[in-house]
């Protein structure tokens, strides 16, 4: 029977898992640790209204303090998991305190991915994961002209609108030929593209940043062409690797990601791996999704594991940002897709990209239309038999396409078509 787990984590997908226990009725001891100073926070608006100063640090918590000591949850800041003894069955931290465990819950999420670059040690090189870099960047943002963003992956182009609207100088440079390139699809990403350009950042595709210069601080960037881009400020938006030493380390399965079968398991049963350090599977291929989506529906399903509901895994991914006045929404999976069709006008600011693998919806990205978004996830979950002639026709309303008759269970319009599917892992690059 268990009696005591151990959360290793407290992101997104630690924090949720340990309150979902006690929602399903979990009586015995749960004890929560983070290797972070603060409560548990929300990470999307570090890149957003935080930076903006719209939202400060206590706005950002996932749960105000007292719900962890009504839920008798055990939180442990400050202090890091270094190994978890199986055949001990205890989970040792940095201070040397040994936590018992009957289960323990992997929720380590990941770490910036570092540029290999010259120079990338210099003052004034940044990135975004955490809360410190977040107040890092935002007290240097008030001082600098020029900043360079790498990488056109969601992170740098929401950093990006926030340096515009300080009327800093930005240059995005992207080695593919494209944002967001295995994020959405070329129809949205476009359109991305076209909004920047407006807001007056400068778009460099195609290159590759080889060295960065100063003395000390940094002064400019060289790029693969030889061109040399001035900057105070960089930030490396170039993704992330998931945190799976703890794991590899007490001997479990690890591929990029902590593997987990489909009630999320690790080839230790008594280790549950969930969030962006999760690689799970999805019918025949196996996917690690960075998303709070992932991370808040797999925290759920770990809790339903570990108090004895199993039941495969199989939420539909869904995701969002905010880029200055842009609200894109992403349902489903686009990178199975072969076919598009628009409903809308990217012109007018507000659309929605289709998106098919032969007859099949597997994705909807929407652009300023979350009702289309809401809809999408309804049509991809029902396996909805929608056309792609229905889908452009803006008089069609898309709720008329859902039969009751062709219901799948929840995420199965994604897991069916996943064969080919490359992971989510460079979603925020
Ligand atoms: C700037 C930014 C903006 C984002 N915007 C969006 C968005 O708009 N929409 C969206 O859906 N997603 C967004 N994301 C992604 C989303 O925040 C992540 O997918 C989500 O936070 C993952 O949660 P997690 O709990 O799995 O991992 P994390 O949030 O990374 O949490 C893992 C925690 O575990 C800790 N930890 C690691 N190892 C140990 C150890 N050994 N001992 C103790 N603690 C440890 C880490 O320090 C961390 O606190 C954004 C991410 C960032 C960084």
């Amino acid at each position: 029977m268990t009696q005591n787990v151990v959360v290793i984590g407290a992101g997104h997908a630690g924090a949720h898992a340990a309150v979902s226990l006690r929602d399903l009725g979990f009586e015995g001891a749960i004890t929560l640790v983070s290797d972070e100073a603060q409560l548990p926070y929300q990470r999307p608006p570090l890149s957003k209204s935080y930076l903006l100063g719209k939202q400060d640090g206590d706005a950002l918590l996932l749960k105000s303090p007292e719900v962890y000591a009504e839920q008798r949850i055990k939180y442990l800041s400050g202090n890091r998991a270094v190994a978890i003894d199986r055949s001990g069955r205890v989970v040792v931290l940095a201070d040397g305190q040994k936590l018992p465990y009957d289960k323990v819950i992997l929720a380590t999420g990941g770490r910036r991915a570092v540029l290999s670059a010259p120079g990338a040690e210099l003052d004034g090189v940044v990135g975004l994961r955490t809360f410190s870099d977040a107040a890092d960047i935002k007290a240097r943002l008030g001082a600098v002209r020029n900043v360079v963003v790498i990488g056109g992956g969601f992170i740098g182009l929401e950093f990006a609108c926030v340096a515009r609207s300080l009327d800093v100088n930005v240059c995005l440079v992207e080695l593919a030929g494209r944002l967001l390139g295995r994020s959405v699809s070329e129809i949205t990403a476009r359109h991305v593209e076209d909004v920047h350009r407006a807001n007056g950042v400068s778009l460099c595709f195609g290159e590759k940043v080889v060295a960065l210069h100063g003395e000390g601080r940094l002064q400019s960037l060289e790029l693969s062409s030889g061109k040399t881009l001035p900057a105070e400020l960089a930030l490396v938006g170039v993704g992330m690797t998931p945190n799976v030493d703890l794991a590899a380390a007490a001997g479990l399965d690890v591929l990029d990601g902590v593997l987990v079968d489909t009630f999320l398991r690790t080839s230790d049963p008594d280790v549950l791996a969930i969030g962006d350090c999760a690689r799970f599977p999805a019918n025949d291929a196996m996917m690690r999704v960075e998303s709070v989506q992932n991370a808040t529906d797999q925290a759920r399903h770990a809790a339903h594991t570990i108090t004895g509901h199993l039941a495969p895994y199989s939420a539909l991914p869904w995701f969002w940002s905010d880029q200055g006045g842009m609200k894109l929404q992403m349902a489903g999976l686009a990178q199975t897709a072969d076919r598009f069709v628009v409903r809308g006008s990217p012109a007018s600011g507000s659309f929605s990209v289709f998106c098919f693998c032969g007859d099949r919806l597997v994705a909807v990205e929407s652009v300023n239309r979350g009702a289309d978004h809401v809809m999408g996830r309804r049509l991809i979950a029902a396996n909805a038999a929608l056309t792609e002639q229905q889908a452009s026709d803006e008089s069609f309303p898309l709720k008329n396409a859902i039969s009751p008759n062709r219901g799948a269970p929840a995420g199965e319009g994604m897991t069916r078509t996943a064969s080919n599917v490359r992971s989510l892992d460079e979603r925020m690059k």
